[in-house]
């Protein structure tokens, strides 16, 4: 059986204060309401992973993630977070490859390759993200578009370290726009990215990767979303600021 996940992607948002508050509220939320085991993870931005993780100390189902690490183990990169000084943090998760750290920053394949070894080495679960823009969805390539970007920066990992992995799907014209993609839209995608794997790793790995979706995910589509059945979760950014919008995903399998 495959782990249900649900993690919130807070982006550059919320002051130090309200992501305590969040937090709270979700902690208390998850324990009160929740009634069959979900992974809940929350990525503040980096400055507020201590405080976060004070707050779901004891909670159960709720871990604390990163929105990014660097490439790089250690060494003289200004302004970089390394995945060791994450988990020196506690935190148990990363978002790798997000389509804005792809876009505004030009992350490369090869960098997020490296990412992601640098993450599984500390510990962490890389939650790779992929997805396509909205011209080659538009020209109906996204399979060929999405299976490139995973051979590209994954295919080189062992049976081992791909195992680790969560992917999350999230076209990028869904990101943030209002526009989901329909459920059958992210299950065809789900099964082709699941396929795709099995090629590679055989059907038993590609079988126990959680794949999630993301991109305007919200509570009254959540269910229809999670219902399908290579959907094992989701990635939530702007519906997890708010602790009664996210925690209601959570709850939507
Ligand atoms: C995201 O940025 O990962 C995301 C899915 O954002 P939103 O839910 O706001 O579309």
């Amino acid at each position: 059986m495959r782990k249900k996940i649900v993690a919130g992607n807070w982006k550059m948002n919320l002051t130090l204060e309200e992501g305590q508050k969040l937090t709270s509220e979700i902690v208390h939320m998850v324990k009160d309401e929740l009634n069959q085991p979900v992974t809940v993870v929350i990525n503040p931005p980096f400055t507020h992973l201590q405080s976060v993780k004070k707050l779901i100390e004891g909670a159960k189902d709720i871990f604390l993630g990163a929105q990014n690490c660097s490439d790089k183990a250690s060494g003289a990169y200004t302004g970089e977070v390394s995945a060791g000084i994450l988990t020196s943090f506690g935190a148990s998760y990363v978002i790798i490859g997000h389509s804005e750290r792809r876009e505004y920053f030009k992350e490369t394949n090869e960098q997020l390759t490296e990412k992601v070894k640098l993450a599984l080495a500390n510990g962490l679960t890389p939650i790779f993200c992929c997805g396509e823009p909205l011209e080659i969805r538009e020209a109906n390539t996204q399979d060929a578009y999405v299976t490139e970007q995973l051979t590209a920066s994954l295919f080189g990992l062992s049976e081992d370290e791909i195992k680790q992995l969560v992917l999350a799907y999230e076209p990028i014209w869904a990101i943030g726009t209002g526009r989901t993609a329909s459920s059958d839209q992210a299950q065809e995608m789900h099964a082709s990215i699941r396929k795709h794997l099995a090629s590679k790793y055989g059907q038993a790995i590609a079988d126990g990767i959680s794949i999630l979706y993301g991109g305007s995910c919200k509570p009254d589509n959540a269910q229809e979303i999670f219902s399908k059945a290579d959907v094992d979760g989701g990635l939530i950014g702007g519906a997890s600021l708010k602790s009664r919008d996210f925690v209601d995903i959570v709850k939507s399998f």
